[in-house]
């Protein structure tokens, strides 16, 4: 079967149909298709076009550095202002390419690029998962639910939580305000679209107590909803909120 019928019959089949296609048919690539040898790899040469984010970089908020600073060394932005949570880390730069790679999965069913992510992710908070107790996604508001089907960071998330021990709260946090899109806003505007939305599932109150969490997402753009989701953490009683997402975008240095 040539590639192009490969992978055309694998978008068009069903999750369940997929999962059995590729126990049959040879892993593809997850950037371009071509044929690889293990499922969840990315080929040779598409490795290189993929910005994997690696030290140096800011000890809080995770932006890389240029050049290695120390092991303690803060970014500009964290320097005048603490982010509400501890620490954040992300596999990927949220460029052009891992664009192409997040929008199908966030937006398209390709949810079997979960279990790949994941495992990024967890080599790039890896500390982080260390440390974790609790494993929580970014809710989406059940709006958003039920036109989407999946909560993509819940799949990262439960992902994650394979490659450690920490436990799975799904449904430790709520999004009780629907606050639309987040896009075309600048960070102001983001933080006070976002404070409130979220609070903590009455049935997780006691466990969440003393725990360090690890919150997951897809991509970090400002940081404005993991902050408000770190926030309702605190309140809650965490004791640390770190931050682990497939993503960042990063600005160039001023
Ligand atoms: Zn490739
Ligand atoms: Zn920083």
């Amino acid at each position: 079967m040539g590639l192009v019928a490969v992978m055309s019959l694998k978008s068009l089949c069903t999750v369940a149909g997929r999962r059995l296609l590729d126990s049959i048919l040879p892993p593809l690539c997850l950037g371009c298709g071509e044929i690889v040898e293990t499922p969840g790899a990315l080929c040779a040469s598409c490795w290189p076009d993929f910005s994997f984010i690696s030290a140096p970089h800011c000890a809080c908020c995770g932006t890389p550095f240029a050049e290695d600073l120390g092991e303690n060394a803060l970014c500009v932005s964290c320097l005048g202002r603490r982010p509400r949570f501890r620490r954040a880390r992300a596999a990927l730069v949220y460029d052009a390419r891992s664009r192409r790679l997040i929008l199908p999965f966030k937006h398209g069913d390709r949810t079997d690029l979960a279990r790949a992510c994941g495992a990024w992710m967890a080599r790039a908070g890896g500390d982080l998962l260390a440390e974790a107790d609790l494993i929580v996604p970014v809710p989406l508001h059940w709006r958003r639910l039920f036109t989407r089907r999946y909560n993509q960071a819940l799949l990262l998330a439960r992902s994650v939580a394979r490659q450690g021990e920490a436990r799975l709260a799904p449904d430790l946090l709520r999004r009780s305000r629907w606050t639309g899109s987040q896009a075309g806003l600048v960070a102001k505007q983001r933080r006070s679209n976002v404070r409130e939305a979220f609070d903590v599932h009455p049935r997780w109150r006691r466990a969440l107590a003393g725990k360090t969490v690890l919150l997951v997402d897809d991509v970090l753009t400002t940081g404005a909803t993991v902050e408000a989701c770190a926030r309702v953490l605190d309140r809650g009683g965490a004791r640390h909120v770190d931050v682990l997402t497939l993503a960042r975008v990063v600005r160039p240095a001023l």
